[in-house]
């Protein structure tokens, strides 16, 4: 049985599913999920992540936390955290920067959240010879400072969407016609926790709510602001959204969301306005990925880095210095959210 037929038979059995409930099954089914048969990363993959395509994404992230870590007086017990850290790359590379911070790997409880067991395999090999632990949720996080990265995290976790019809919305579902998925449309309902979206939507608009995303936020704020410390926060996304952002992306290529489910990645992008309203701590501008690196020092890193390389990896190296911050490649499509206890500063590169 493929994850196509058990949708179908779900479907025939159950009536069309949320959007939410198809890409949960779409991600991680135990038996069929994207992340629970796939290693996705890099270029023999379905798509490349930052700490994929160089060592300096991890790099200048680590140094970032371990600077705000300083700035905060070094607490000597804290958690250094990683939600959905995918092959353990970026962990890897900022443990390694880091090294030159005295005592703040040693201090680290090194904490990783990942969904999927074989992706935790990959990050346990990456990252042998530190003491790692695994968690379930952000619940489980000790009481102390918290410093933290989700890189391409919250656009992996399932959305529901609504399409406006009068002061009324109508959700958008997966159905099924001859054994193919179609998407359709539930009946108008009133939504009442989606009253404030009446004023800055039309008749038509789409919305997305990504109830997963709230709890997940809410915890890492309250972490913050009662033991100090901070988030970093890395997407596509922007602050307040409206419109349809449910992509696949399948060997590189956009694909239609329901033409291969558990073989294509599927993502939405991020609202930070909801990420920042539920973590009720400080949090910094949004940030473009690009204006970001170069204020922490990626083109000094990729000179220091290029005098000890020769061709092809040198042009590899500045192809990858240009992939990660160039306006049209990541440098703006990707943004960054600092989150940071009331009154304290927020992390390097981010303004208040
Ligand atoms: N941060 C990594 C991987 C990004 S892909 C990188 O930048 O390369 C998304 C990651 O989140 C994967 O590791 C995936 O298995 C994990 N993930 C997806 N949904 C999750 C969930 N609900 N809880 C925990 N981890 C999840």
């Amino acid at each position: 049985m493929s994850l196509q037929q058990h949708i179908v038979a779900r479907i025939r059995a159950e009536g069309p599913l949320r959007i939410d409930d198809y890409m949960t099954s779409c991600l991680l089914h135990p038996r069929f999920g994207y992340y629970t048969t796939h290693d996705p990363f890099g270029a023999d993959g379905d798509f490349i992540t930052a700490p994929e395509i160089s060592q300096m994404f991890g790099e200048l992230i680590g140094l970032c936390l371990a600077q705000s870590w300083l700035s905060h007086g070094a607490p000597s017990q804290f958690t250094l955290a990683e939600l959905g850290p995918g092959r353990g790359t970026l962990m890897a590379d900022a443990l390694r920067a880091c090294r030159g911070v005295p005592g703040f790997v040693d201090a680290a409880n090194i904490t990783l959240i990942e969904a999927s067991p074989r992706l935790q395999a990959r990050q346990r090999q990456t990252l042998q010879g530190y003491d790692i632990r695994w968690a379930d949720t952000p619940d489980d996080l000790p009481e102390q400072p918290l410093y933290l990265v989700a890189n391409e995290f919250f656009d992996a976790l399932p959305i529901r969407q609504f399409i406006r019809d009068g002061d009324k919305w109508r959700e958008r579902q997966v159905g099924q016609e001859d054994g193919t998925l179609v998407f359709g449309l539930g009946p108008d309902q009133p939504q009442p926790a989606l009253k404030p979206r009446l004023t800055d939507t039309r008749q038509g608009d789409m919305i997305e709510t990504c109830a997963a995303a709230t709890p997940v936020a809410d915890t890492i704020g309250a972490r913050i602001e009662q033991h100090g410390g901070a988030a970093l926060i890395i997407d596509y996304g922007d602050w307040h959204m409206t419109g349809d952002t449910l992509q696949a992306v399948r060997a590189h290529e956009k694909v239609s969301p329901l033409t291969t489910p558990g073989d294509a990645d599927l993502t939405a992008h991020v609202d930070f306005e909801t990420l920042a309203q539920a973590a009720a701590c400080a949090h910094s501008q949004v940030t473009a990925q690009g204006v970001f690196l170069e204020r922490l020092g990626i083109t000094q890193r990729a000179q220091a880095l290029a005098r000890t390389m020769e061709k092809p990896a040198l042009d590899a190296h500045v192809a990858a210095h240009r992939r990660l911050t160039h306006p049209s490649e990541m440098g703006n499509l990707f943004k960054v959210m600092g989150l940071y206890q009331t009154g304290s500063t927020p992390p390097p590169g981010l303004d208040p």
